[in-house]
């Protein structure tokens, strides 16, 4: 595989970096990165994954844009409203950098199909909103073998972490089971109050 003088143009600064070379920016072309969830966490991760020329991003989410979410959602914009997460994630990926393939996944994540999608990525980032979801996550990378990036944030906290199954502690070998619904305020359980991750 070779770059296109436009693409070696668009990766410069990296190429540059003897860190990452030009044999680092063809790695990241090569790399396969899943982005679960659509929101708060996943736009910008999804958006900075494109523009450093990650060749594939998978992107799963249900939801359609809601007028609620564009004050931190920024996958998203105003004429996107009722449309489905996925599509317009695509859209302003592939806006940034055309040389992105995206799947995109209109579902929720379960463990009925967690682990089939998991199996085609490198590398999946957790930018859910819900505790079920993250540990589900946490699950199914452990057994699929997959690096995890973890994140979550609520009001002004927030913590981002990599997993890497069976070589560092896993999301439940810290937090063992998810809490009580109410006790910790996520999207899912407390409206506008909560903003876990959504
Ligand atoms: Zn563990």
């Amino acid at each position: 595989m070779e770059f296109t003088e436009d693409q070696i143009n668009r990766y410069s600064r990296h190429i540059l970096l003897p860190e990452v070379g030009g044999k680092g920016q063809k790695k990241i072309a090569k790399a396969k990165i899943l982005v679960v969830g659509a929101g708060g966490l996943g736009s910008p991760a999804a958006l900075y994954l494109a523009a450093a020329g990650v060749g594939t991003i998978g992107l799963i989410d249900s939801d359609v844009v809601d007028l609620t979410n564009l004050q931190r959602q920024i996958l998203h914009h105003t004429p996107d409203i009722g449309r489905p997460k996925v599509l317009s994630g695509k859209e302003k990926i592939q806006a940034l950098n055309p040389d992105v393939n995206v799947s995109m996944y209109e579902e929720r994540l379960t463990a009925g199909n967690a682990l089939k999608i998991f199996s085609d990525y490198d590398v999946v980032i957790d930018g859910v909103d819900n505790f079920p979801a993250k540990f589900l996550i946490n699950d199914a990378c452990f057994f699929a073998d997959k690096p995890l990036v973890h994140g979550g944030i609520l009001r002004f906290d927030g913590r981002v972490t990599t997993i890497i199954p069976k070589k560092s502690a896993c999301y439940r070998c810290v937090f063992k089971t998810p809490p009580p619904p109410g006790l910790v305020a996520s999207c899912q359980e407390a409206g506008v109050i909560g903003v876990l991750a959504g």
